[in-house]
């Protein structure tokens, strides 16, 4: 079956007036339909990045990233518009930055069904979820909680087949979080919906099957039911997770032995 999300070597460079920074550096990885995942790591590790180039907003530097069996690079924008209005929801970090200001919450999601038919029921539905069928009041006046509660609905408006969200609970307080979980999870189960969230919410992640730690521009690690695994890289390398720092330092040198199942790394002393 054809992935959901390919990335395949994939580089993102960011070009300021006299730096260049480079955010991503050959990101390998496989999102399957259907598939959920929270993206995990600290700050200034790329996530955000890795979530621009999946929706079609930024094109990568090199390397290839295929969504839903189509190279984004080769697309015109026309065309990446095209398909972001009918496959793809996206929730930026900035809830307002996903919203019509002027428009009501029905007015958004009635906006962001432009591309199919227009769904009363189901945008009635989705505001629900949200706890805001009954908001009158226009996005660009809705408190940051409310607005983050309808930059979801507006972006599961369309039943996309591709569900991007950074940060998506970070301005709620748990049971409106729990709300936006349940109405994300209802997505991936009832319409195959994949999903894949930048997240620091311990609560999101558990709700998520799979969930995949970027450090330093890089896939470092990947979870499956709450269990973490270092990933082997197109090289043979590993990232060590941060914890075990103090035992082999970045730099140091180690020796490799073989196990029956794999490898165990001893330093060596120098
Ligand atoms: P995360 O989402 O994990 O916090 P980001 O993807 O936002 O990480 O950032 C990765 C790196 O790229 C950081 O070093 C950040 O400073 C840099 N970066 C992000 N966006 C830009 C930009 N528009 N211009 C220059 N550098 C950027």
């Amino acid at each position: 079956m054809t992935a959901a999300v390919r990335c395949d070597g994939v580089v993102q460079i960011y070009k300021t007036r006299d730096l260049e920074i480079v955010a991503l550096r050959d990101v390998d990885l496989v999102i399957a339909q259907g598939e959920t995942v929270a993206l995990l790591g600290p700050s200034g590790a790329g996530k955000s990045t890795l979530m621009w180039l999946m929706a079609g907003l930024l094109r990568p530097s090199a390397g290839r990233l295929r969504i839903n069996g189509t190279d984004v690079s080769r697309l015109s924008p026309g065309a990446l518009d095209r398909m972001r209005a009918a496959d793809i929801g996206v929730v930026l970090q900035n809830p307002g930055r996903n919203l019509i200001p002027y428009a009501t919450a029905a007015q958004n999601v009635a906006f962001a069904q432009r591309a199919a038919r227009t769904d009363r029921r189901r945008a009635a539905a989705l505001l629900d979820r949200v706890g805001l069928g009954g908001m009158r009041r226009r996005a660009g006046a809705m408190s940051g909680g409310e607005q983050q509660r309808l930059a979801v609905a507006v972006a599961l408006a369309n039943a996309p087949r591709l569900l991007l969200a950074d940060e998506p609970t970070s301005q709620l307080d748990d049971d409106s979080g729990r709300a936006v979980i349940g109405l994300i999870e209802q997505a991936a189960e009832e319409n195959g919906t994949t999903v894949v969230v930048v997240t620091h919410d311990a609560a999101v992640s558990r709700a998520l099957g799979r969930t995949i730690t970027i450090r330093d521009g890089k896939v470092g690690a990947e979870g499956r039911h709450g269990e973490e695994f270092v990933v082997v890289g197109r090289e043979g390398g590993v990232q060590l997770p941060p914890e075990f720092h103090e035992l082999l330092p970045p730099g140091s040198m180690a020796r490799v032995e073989a196990l029956p199942d794999g490898v165990a790394l001893r330093r060596a002393e120098s």
